[in-house]
């Protein structure tokens, strides 16, 4: 089957993304994308830069992206680090940070992509469990480790760590690095950017795919100190140069910079939030109080798997996992609220039994 594959890729497991699929009038709530447009001034600047200088690379160290998330955050250049998605940057960690002697830690339930690197890097990992209620148990990192991942918040989870407790991580776990995950933080937890020059075994990555509404356009980031960052500038340069293209960098600068476009979408998917917390609670299902741009929700009566299916055949997509502890949820991303009451209103005549 695998023939001619490189040995090592004859096991390997690559991630798998939620489905995109093209249907009209498709309710889309399975990848945590923002159900609104980016910026008007993000478009405006990637018209203006679709020019003949397409024709020269871009600047390979994304130089003018980095001085605008510099300036918004207080930083200088060299604690800032940009390439073509977190998924990206979290990659290039993995292999120039966490391919350490000992294995490094990550919850059980967490961002799946990185068992994956571990799988491609080699990297032998642990993951201690969540508790009960699907918290991270931070005492259960303080135990000899090559690397800590927290995503927070968690994925799919949608809970947040306090920062007293990551606090308290970082000062406890100070010989091997901290890698947290920020890609949902701006729908509501506490980011620690301002802490990275206090932990210099601190790296904050961050997306623009979810609160900037630019999955498409592949724009992730770290901060960091810069002995951290220059890690990942030495894997960017031994694998890539260039990761993000000259209409990313003008197109993530222009996000970057409209404040106020980011923080009134920010707060209208927290508004929908709430709401769609509320209904799914009136339906019966039971919801994690969530700090990101999704819910984790499941109903003590009707079968995880069989209601994304039912779903789907509606035309309504939510994310399922068959993975042990989470197999009864559905992971459903916060939509517009027509989008959201499509959804109730699926999911009230599934639980009623009435066909489509
Ligand atoms: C979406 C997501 C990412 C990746 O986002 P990119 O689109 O690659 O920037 C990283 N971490 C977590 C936890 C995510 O949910």
């Amino acid at each position: 089957m695998r023939r001619f594959w490189s040995p090592a890729f004859q096991e390997m497991r690559p991630y798998v993304a939620g489905e995109q699929l093209a249907i009209p009038g498709l309710v889309k709530l399975n990848t945590n994308e923002n159900p609104y447009p980016p910026s008007p001034r993000v478009l405006a600047a990637i018209r203006a830069a679709a020019n003949a200088d397409l024709r020269l690379y871009p600047d390979p160290e994304g130089q003018p992206l980095k001085q605008a998330l510099a300036k918004r955050h207080g930083l200088a250049v060299d604690e800032v680090f940009v390439g073509n998605g977190s998924d990206e940057v979290l990659a290039l960690a993995f292999l120039g940070l966490l391919r350490q002697p000992r294995p490094i830690l990550f919850p059980d339930i967490t961002y799946s992509f990185y068992p994956v690197y571990c799988q491609l890097f080699g990297i032998a990992y642990d993951n201690p469990p969540l508790g009960a209620g699907f918290e991270i148990r931070i005492e259960d990192y303080r135990r000899d480790n090559g690397g800590i991942v927290l995503a927070n918040p968690n994925a799919p989870t949608g809970r947040a760590l306090d920062r007293t407790a990551l606090r308290r991580l970082l000062q406890h776990n100070t010989e091997s690095v901290i890698i947290v995950d920020e890609a949902y933080v701006d729908f509501g937890a506490d980011s620690v950017v301002p802490w990275i020059r206090e932990f210099p075994h601190l790296l904050v990555i961050q997306t623009l795919s979810k609160s900037r509404a630019l999955a498409g356009l592949r724009v992730g980031f770290a901060f960091g100190d810069s002995n951290l960052i220059d890690a990942l500038r030495v894997a960017k340069d031994s694998f890539n140069s260039y990761l993000l293209d000259r209409l990313a960098i003008v197109g993530a600068v222009a996000a970057i910079e409209d404040e106020d476009y980011f923080e009134e979408t920010r707060q209208r998917i927290i508004a929908s939030r709430a709401r769609l917390t509320r209904e799914l609670e009136v339906l019966g299902f039971s919801v994690i109080p969530s700090c990101t741009n999704f819910v984790f929700a499941t109903h003590p009566r009707h079968d995880g798997a069989k209601l994304q299916a039912e779903l789907r055949r509606r035309h309504v997509l939510v994310r399922h996992f068959a993975k042990p502890r989470i197999d009864q949820h559905l992971r459903i991303s916060v939509g517009t609220d027509a989008e959201c009451d499509t959804l109730l209103k699926h999911l009230a005549d599934i639980l009623k039994g009435i066909s489509p």
